[in-house]
């Protein structure tokens, strides 16, 4: 086992669904978190809701009350990114654009140790991309969790072309440290779970389109005879539309435009609309 070490700091980049998410799972591992968000406010409603989570949890007699005071007491946090600098791995969960994440992962390497592990939790977005304008690419890897992150088990370790064998080892012993199972992917558009998903949404979408069904006749038809835990106007609502939108996007670009692919109009004025889901309290179900 190669995991980092359990004194190591963990920074979380992104405190939405996602960073919140992996945040909870590292500091309950064991490890110093960090937290940052451009917006204050959302590191603060994050560590508020990992507290609450854990409450829960040791109420429900899956940690004790000692280690959810433990847990949380080792989150932290973090008011700029030049806090993060003592990191041993950063995880970045922020929003789903190429520019964007190139452009913190640049902020970033002036900022960390040589060492320090770059991870991106990016859905579909190339991480050989997102790698090639750093100094030191091999240090840079993907480690997409899925969500909610405290309840899926599986963690893609995703290398780009230039990332190195043992940054991937040390992110994929890292993620079975904190209670996961990780695999091993190379850097395609929309990796493993996410390439076999896109037909999933495009195909309820095109029988939205056609009107067959409303989307909670179709979400229910795939829970009970298709056996799915969630259909796809639901999943989209907990996933985020824009999240969700971006993804297909990117993997449409990313397959030059392969019709499979093809981005959803009515998605796209969903989110015009800031009808998010979960997230926004409305998407196809309202959410108080
Ligand atoms: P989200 O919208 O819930 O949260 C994103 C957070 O990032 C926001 O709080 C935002 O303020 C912050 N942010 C944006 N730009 C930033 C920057 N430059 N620096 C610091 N913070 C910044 O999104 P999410 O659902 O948590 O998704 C985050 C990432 O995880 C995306 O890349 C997404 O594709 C990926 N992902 C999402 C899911 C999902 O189901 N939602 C699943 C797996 C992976």
């Amino acid at each position: 086992m190669s995991a980092l070490a359990h004194n190591s700091i963990v920074a979380v980049i992104g405190s939405g669904a996602m960073g919140a998410g992996i945040a909870q799972v590292a500091a309950a591992a064991g490890y110093t978190v960090k937290l940052y968000d451009t917006r204050a406010e959302a590191v603060s409603k994050a560590l508020a809701d990992i507290g609450k989570m854990y409450a829960k949890l040791a109420e429900k007699g899956r940690m004790t009350a000692e280690e959810a005071t433990a847990a949380t007491a080792r989150l932290q946090a973090a008011g700029s990114l030049a806090e993060v600098s003592d990191a041993s791995l950063v995880v970045e969960a922020i929003v789903e654009n190429l520019d964007v994440k190139r452009g913190l992962f640049a902020e970033l390497e002036a900022l960390v140790s040589d060492d320090c592990i770059l991870a991106t939790n990016t859905s579909s977005i190339s991480v050989t991309a997102i790698a090639a304008k750093l100094r030191r690419p091999e240090r840079l890897v993907g480690m997409h969790f899925f969500n909610p992150v405290p309840l899926m088990a599986l963690v893609e370790v995703i290398s780009g072309l230039a990332t190195s064998e043992q940054v991937a080892a040390t992110v994929y012993d890292t993620s079975i440290a904190w209670g996961k199972n990780p695999v091993h992917a190379k850097s395609t558009p929309g990796f493993i779970v996410n390439r076999v998903a896109r037909p999933f949404y495009a195909e309820g979408w095109r029988l939205l389109n056609e009107q067959a069904g409303d989307a909670a006749t179709i979400d229910a038809v795939l829970r009970e005879a298709g056996g799915f835990r969630m259909g796809p106007f639901e999943l989209m609502d907990l996933i985020g539309h824009d999240v969700n939108f971006s993804v297909t996007q990117s993997v449409f670009g990313a397959y030059f435009n392969d019709p499979r692919f093809t981005p959803s109009v009515l998605q796209q004025e969903m989110v015009n609309a800031g009808f998010l889901g979960r997230k926004s309290g409305r998407g196809f179900y309202l959410y108080s």
